[in-house]
């Protein structure tokens, strides 16, 4: 039996519920769909092509598989491939196969060992009424309990992902029109979702009623684009015209936009991590780079946990922005005192155990000439297991750093996600087992802070948190949920998990 299948009926059971077969571990395999990336264009005659240009630009939010769909007008054609978007399609023969002047295309997240290739977007399937392929960026919280309800009543699953869930649910609509149907859908899922979807004629985006997961629209001469983020406008030289509101549905058809909420309004809460670390630092948060947002997070940082230090130091790449802010805020210099690998691919054969313990560093090394007898202070955008922190304190010490001192642009994380983003359970994340004390002697550092929340929102243009709308979907440092984990409420992964803390919205 594979290790994410689910298992068989015993013979002497009698019954054995569909969740009673269903470990943590089946729970989780089948909700690991995380950061993705999704894509849409309408009405160009090179839209294969410039999904795969759009999916490129988006390649950091998923490495594992690749795919495309496009609509001829008579014809839907489908291509997905496990690895990068620059390896598969690039070929004229690969992009030749997808004819039509409509696309979607997704991005997968890496996920080690798990079965691949089926779970690989765009799905597409054949409904009453024509065929549909969807493009998922996100994580349902209700996908399991629906499933079980789907599989009772007969549906039978491909794939172990939660979209799949959502093609079930339009599939089995009542509604005539595919807008019903997938409204008809969406009532009954929750969770953080972007979804791009294509029906014949009609190129659709939705964004979760929070806005948890980003969704953009931008515009290439008579084209409409939907993307997960801006950079994937710039690539194909389109502009942006706006960010798709949280529980907004638009639907382009036949060269026009229509936008409906059809859903009750709530306030919007996109996720802060993509602010933080997701998103590209040349891409646009509502409007504003995020590279700029980091960079203030850096500023501030710097004025809440000023260390006299002789240099500043990034963590590359993720830390680069907030290092850059907090070195001209402290008028400290900032050095590259560490230097990364990038040709560290997927593919890269590992050395073996012998070769390990020679203490061979694949992706970063210490830029020794910068950081010898010196004060670092080290700037990285978080801190999950600590697991990088521990090895590059090591190596700046082994490099010769006199003292090594760490600050974390965001607060804490002690709290794991279930929107779409694959921080580990709670056991392994550091900051919510141990103290600030703990965490510094585990990762060898001389001394450590992290960002404040309220750091955070002033860093991010607020005044202050608000208590009774909270401007972003916060939880990984706040253990507040816009929306119930459902699915995982019994899961070590929310062991001690205040359940207080719930926002009782849903
Ligand atoms: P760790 O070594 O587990 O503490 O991970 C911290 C590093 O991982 C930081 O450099 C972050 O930029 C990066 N990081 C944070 N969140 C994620 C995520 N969800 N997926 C991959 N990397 C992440």
């Amino acid at each position: 039996m594979k290790n994410n299948s689910i298992p068989p009926y015993k013979k002497k059971d009698k019954y054995v519920s569909f969740e009673a077969r269903f470990t943590a571990q089946h729970r989780h395999q089948l909700s690991i769909k995380e950061e993705c990336g999704v894509f849409g264009i309408s009405d160009n005659k090179d839209a294969a092509a410039l999904t795969a240009l759009g999916l490129h630009a988006l390649q950091h939010r998923g490495q594992e598989g690749c795919g495309i769909v496009t609509y001829d007008n008579v014809n839907f054609h489908l291509e997905r491939r496990l690895g990068l978007v620059g390896d598969n399609f690039t070929k004229s023969q690969t992009l030749e196969k997808l004819s039509g002047s409509m696309a979607i295309g997704h991005n997968r997240y890496s996920t080690s060992g798990r079965d691949t290739m089926r779970n690989v977007q765009p799905f597409y399937a054949d409904l009453h009424g024509g065929g549909v392929s969807i493009a998922h960026n996100g994580n349902l919280t209700n996908a399991i309990m629906l499933r079980e309800s789907l599989v009772k009543d007969g549906a039978i699953f491909h794939t172990t992902s939660d979209t799949e869930t959502i093609v079930q649910l339009i599939a089995r609509s009542k509604k005539n029109m595919i807008v019903e149907k997938i409204i008809d859908a969406l009532w009954q899922i929750q969770g953080g979702y972007a979804l791009t979807m294509l029906s014949n004629e009609m190129l659709i985006g939705i964004r979760d009623p929070f806005g948890i997961r980003p969704l953009i629209l931008g515009k290439l001469d008579h084209s409409y684009i939907l993307a997960s983020e801006t950079c994937a406008l710039d690539i194909i030289g389109a502009e942006y015209v706006r960010d798709i509101e949280n529980g907004e549905i638009v639907i382009i058809e036949k060269g026009k936009l229509k936008s409906i909420k059809p859903f009750p309004i709530r306030a919007k809460r996109p996720d802060v991590f993509e602010y933080i670390y997701f998103a590209r630092p040349d891409s646009l948060l509502e409007g504003q780079c995020a590279y700029e947002y980091r960079k203030n997070l850096g500023e501030q940082l710097a004025k809440e946990c000023g260390v006299r230090p002789d240099v500043v130091v990034p963590v590359p790449d993720s830390g680069v922005p907030a290092a850059l802010g907090y070195s001209q805020a402290a008028g400290i210099h900032f050095e590259l005192g560490l230097i990364r690998n990038h040709y560290v691919g997927r593919t890269f054969i590992q050395p073996s155990q012998n070769i390990r313990s020679l203490g061979v560093k694949l992706k970063l090394n210490a830029n020794k000439s910068s950081i010898k007898d010196k004060v670092v202070v080290l700037i990285d955008d978080s801190l999950v297991r600590g697991t990088t922190c521990h090895k590059i304190i090591k190596t700046l010490y082994h490099a010769g750093a006199k003292e090594v001192h760490v600050r974390i642009a965001s607060p804490e994380i002690k709290f794991p996600d279930f929107y779409g983003v694959d921080t580990p359970t709670k056991k392994e994340l550091l900051a919510a087992n141990k103290s600030n004390e703990e965490i510094c002697e585990y990762i060898g550092a001389k001394s450590l802070k992290f960002l404040s929340l309220d750091g955070l929102y002033k860093a991010m243009g607020h005044e202050k948190r608000s208590a009774e709308s909270p401007q972003f979907t916060d939880h990984h440092f706040t253990g507040d949920y816009p929306v119930k984990p459902l699915d995982h409420l019994n899961d070590d992964k929310i062991t001690q998990l205040s359940l207080l803390s719930l926002a009782s919205n849903q």
